[in-house]
């Protein structure tokens, strides 16, 4: 994985679920470092889109270039590709039959081979930085929507990756809760993680987005940076969507 290449390359992608076509010729790259706020209305294809890019979906058409390696049918590159992209969930998606800790050291001691000194000494690091050091020991159960979406975010960032994706990872929470989690993306994006972000949380986007993108029915319909895009959106169906939530 050299460090000339994009972080990501998607050309012409395609993608069906049966016969319903959800993503269409998504053309798509992000530099590293750089920092993407997807938006658009509910079915538009947001969560497909970045769920590609770890493959957890398929796609049909088209290829995508993650950090150089190609996202094909090997399963080395797709399990290289995985090992760098992090992936935090609007539902958390901890264990929840393991503590805080045991979440955030499982995969670096099985996929990184780490020792489980090492991966508790590197989990109590990120649980420090999200500021929930305390609550290792705990069940997600245990903890606040706000705390185990911090949990989640602290366990992606374990596994070291050079990308992170975000699906919506507010949209569950309290409203008091949403700010506890946007503080730690926007330390994240300060760092210069390379960064995919589906929110709807606009000021998050003007804040530390390089690039806000529209998705609408499968496409990507606009994109431009955060000021351009909220004071000038150019398609009709940008403005609608816009006129809806702010
Ligand atoms: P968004 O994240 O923008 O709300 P999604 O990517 O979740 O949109 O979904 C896009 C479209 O694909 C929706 O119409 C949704 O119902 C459909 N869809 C999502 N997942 C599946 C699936 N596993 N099987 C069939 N259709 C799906
Ligand atoms: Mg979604």
């Amino acid at each position: 994985m050299t460090t000339q290449t994009p972080a990501i390359r998607i050309s012409d992608m395609d993608k069906y679920f049966g016969t319903f076509h959800v993503l269409r010729k998504i053309n798509l790259e992000v530099a590293r470092g750089e920092r993407i706020v997807i938006c658009g209305p509910s079915g538009s294809g947001k969560s497909t889109l970045i769920r590609c890019i770890n493959r957890l979906e398929e796609y049909e058409g088209g290829s995508i270039n993650v950090l150089g390696t190609e996202l094909d049918d090997n399963i080395d590159n797709i399990d290289a590709i995985r090992r760098e992209t992090g992936m935090v969930f609007q539902h958390f998606n901890l264990f929840p039959h393991m503590t805080i800790l045991d979440n955030c050291t499982l995969a670096p001691m099985l996929v990184r081979k780490q020792s489980r000194a090492e991966a508790e000494e590197v989990a109590m690091q990120y649980l420090t930085r999200v500021k929930i050091p305390e609550q290792a020991d705990k069940y997600p159960g245990q903890l606040s929507g706000g705390q185990q979406q911090r949990v989640a975010i602290a366990r992606a960032l374990c596994m070291k990756p050079e990308i992170m994706l975000f699906d919506e990872p507010t949209s569950a929470l309290d409203p008091e809760m949403i700010s506890e989690v946007l503080d730690v993306m926007v330390g994240l994006a300060n760092d210069g993680m390379t960064m995919i972000c589906v929110t709807h949380e606009m000021g998050f986007a003007r804040q530390v987005a390089d690039r806000v993108i529209f998705m609408s029915d499968g496409e990507i319909v606009e994109q431009a940076p955060p000021t351009e895009f909220f004071e000038t959106p150019k398609h009709a169906r940008t403005q609608a969507f816009l006129g809806q939530i702010l």
